[in-house]
């Protein structure tokens, strides 16, 4: 059944969205108690473009990215969707709340075709950002804002997303900040800090007390030792979770996570999933349980309170040949099942442990399924191995026109795109190599790959060795400067329309969704983004500093920091 159609049975969406298939989602999840509705408003503001009245966005500098890259100055929003775009509201015979854009730059809503908000959304303590911090005084500013709206004695944790390399201008060497400058910032909420998958990590005297007191080592300086496997920082992220995680602090965070989001312009995610958690000091920040961590996101949608579109990609990562999960997920998981807000989608980013006969194996199965799959390559020669064994399954069940990706692919080279899009395949681009990124340890080749023309998409793959922030993706894309400053990628960068094109309208296909996501059309969802700045004109650096000052997602406003005349 349609929204129209639902509309007509005189069903609001979020009635449906309660009453509807995700019902039916979470139940397969394991169940969860119904409860009550929230919806929430944008505080003290109209709400148009649903139910009972239009949203009309003017006098704006609306691009469209459609075929033509149409230019508008105002767009109609009705029941969810865009009813008409051009220079003027149109007929419309309804009430309309009114947006005055003032000439501000409108662009679709971002879609991020890779990354893992949903562990985002699931970390201990009060997950805070660093990824936009320049400065030290930048993570006290942050830090003590954010104490400001919490309890005292709660945690303030940053777990991934951000790299030293960006906290300490590039004339002074990389560090994370001290117990004593997290002291001044932050005395009264205990505070960790941790680096990548697995630190190294930082706190202040509240959390050092906490951490000491469980035998984990802390320096005088506040320093926690970091590294993969048992860890001190391993240890200090377990001791955390498993103090701090119970199921309403878990959905809190997912409020956060996709608060973030909507505030940078992101109004879809594919997630794509996490490590298995062995609940061990092993787990890095990576790691979360792929059974039930989604819930929280399910609860929220249940109760009307999710505000973007979350896609779920199933990750498996087994090492035995006869990868038993995965076949038991191909047999009874429904791949591309849910409604408008919230969807399943195909296994990835992993199919199975390596790229060797254990991966080939899992390709066949996912192609026998009629599955879509998709990897990561981050090696000179894994995308290799990859696109050897999804020639192989191809072979025997056709793959072409199942959608199979690769993401980050940073040294693929062109003769293996080629044979690649012969298989109908498409390639996820990241910009991660901005944060710790060398000339060595560079790529991806964006202009080779762009003007290839295989399908081709961009994504964050925060939130570990990743910001989410899609703004500072485009800056390396565009420039090829890594946080440092260093002409890292250079000859591969693209323009600024070309990347804004991937991150919205190419995103589209990784969805299966090219149809009602992605650009600014009639008949498409009402999901787009009004910016602080002219993304277009503004100079290279103040790219980082782009936000958005009012998101849509469904014709509703879901981000609104007051700075746009509404009525
Ligand atoms: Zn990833």
């Amino acid at each position: 059944m349609s929204e129209n159609e639902h509309r007509r049975t005189g069903l609001s969406r979020r009635e449906v969205l309660r009453t509807g298939a995700v019902a039916g989602a979470a139940a397969a999840f394991g169940g969860m108690a119904a409860v009550p509705a929230s919806a929430a408003p944008a505080q003290g503001r109209p709400a148009g473009g649903r139910d009972d009245a239009d949203l009309a966005l003017v006098n704006g500098t609306i691009h469209t990215m459609d075929a033509d890259n149409t230019v508008a100055s105002t767009v109609l929003i009705r029941d969810g969707k865009i009813l008409a775009v051009g220079t003027r509201a149109g007929e419309h015979g309804r009430r309309v709340v009114t947006v005055n854009l003032h000439g501000r730059t409108v662009v679709p809503g971002i879609i991020d075709n890779h990354n893992h908000i949903v562990l985002m959304g699931n970390r201990p303590g009060h997950h805070t950002p660093l990824e936009n911090a320049s400065s030290i005084a930048d993570v006290q500013q942050t830090y003590a804002e954010r104490s400001a709206g919490i309890p005292a004695g709660a945690w303030i944790t940053t777990i991934g997303g951000f790299h030293r390399n960006h906290l300490v201008p590039p004339d002074q060497p990389p560090r994370l900040p001290t117990l004593a400058e997290l002291d001044d910032a932050v005395p009264d909420n205990p505070v960790y800090i941790s680096e990548a998958f697995s630190g190294p990590s930082a706190t202040n005297s509240l959390g050092k007390a906490f951490f000491t007191g469980r035998g984990i080592p802390v320096g005088d300086d506040g320093l926690i030792a970091g590294g993969f496997g048992a860890s001190p920082t391993g240890q200090a992220t377990l001791a955390l979770r498993q103090t701090l995680l119970t199921f309403d602090e878990r959905k809190r965070g997912a409020v956060d996570a996709v608060g973030y989001g909507l505030g940078l312009g992101v109004t879809t995610h594919l997630d794509q999933g996490a490590f298995q958690a062995a609940n061990a000091p092993s787990d890095g920040a990576a790691h979360e349980d792929n059974y039930t961590m989604h819930l929280p996101f399910l609860a929220l949608h249940d109760e009307g309170g999710l505000s973007a579109r979350l896609r779920i990609n199933f990750l498996h990562m087994e090492s035995d040949p006869a990868t038993p999960g995965l076949v038991e997920r191909l047999r009874n998981q429904f791949q591309f099942f849910g409604d408008d807000m919230v969807r399943t989608g195909g296994i990835g980013e992993f199919i199975a442990q390596g790229t060797g006969t254990t991966f080939a194996a899992a390709a066949l199965r996912v192609a026998e399924a009629g599955w879509r799959a998709e990897v990561h390559s981050l090696s000179a020669t894994d995308f290799q191995a990859e696109i050897q064994a999804f020639e192989a399954a191809n072979a025997a069940s056709p793959i072409t026109d199942l959608r199979w990706v690769i993401a980050h692919v940073p040294f693929i080279t062109e003769d293996y795109v080629d044979r690649f899009k012969a298989l109908g395949g498409g390639l996820s681009l990241t910009g991660w190599r901005y944060l710790a990124g060398s000339p060595s340890g560079n790529g991806p080749p964006f202009r080779m790959i762009v003007d290839n023309g295989i399908n081709t998409g961009m994504s964050s793959d925060g939130m570990q060795i990743a910001p989410m922030n899609p703004w500072l993706h485009m800056y390396y894309a565009t420039t090829g400067l890594n946080a440092r400053g260093v002409l890292i990628n250079g000859g591969q960068q693209i323009s600024r329309q070309e990347v804004l094109r991937l991150y919205t309208r190419d995103n589209g296909w990784f969805l299966r969704e090219e149809d009602v996501l992605g650009s600014i059309e009639p008949g498409k969802f009402a999901d787009l983004a009004v910016l602080n700045k002219d993304y277009f004109v503004v100079p290279d650096e103040e790219l980082k500093q782009i936000r958005s000052v009012l998101t849509v997602v469904g014709g509703e406003i879901v981000h609104d920091t007051g700075e746009v005349d509404v009525r």
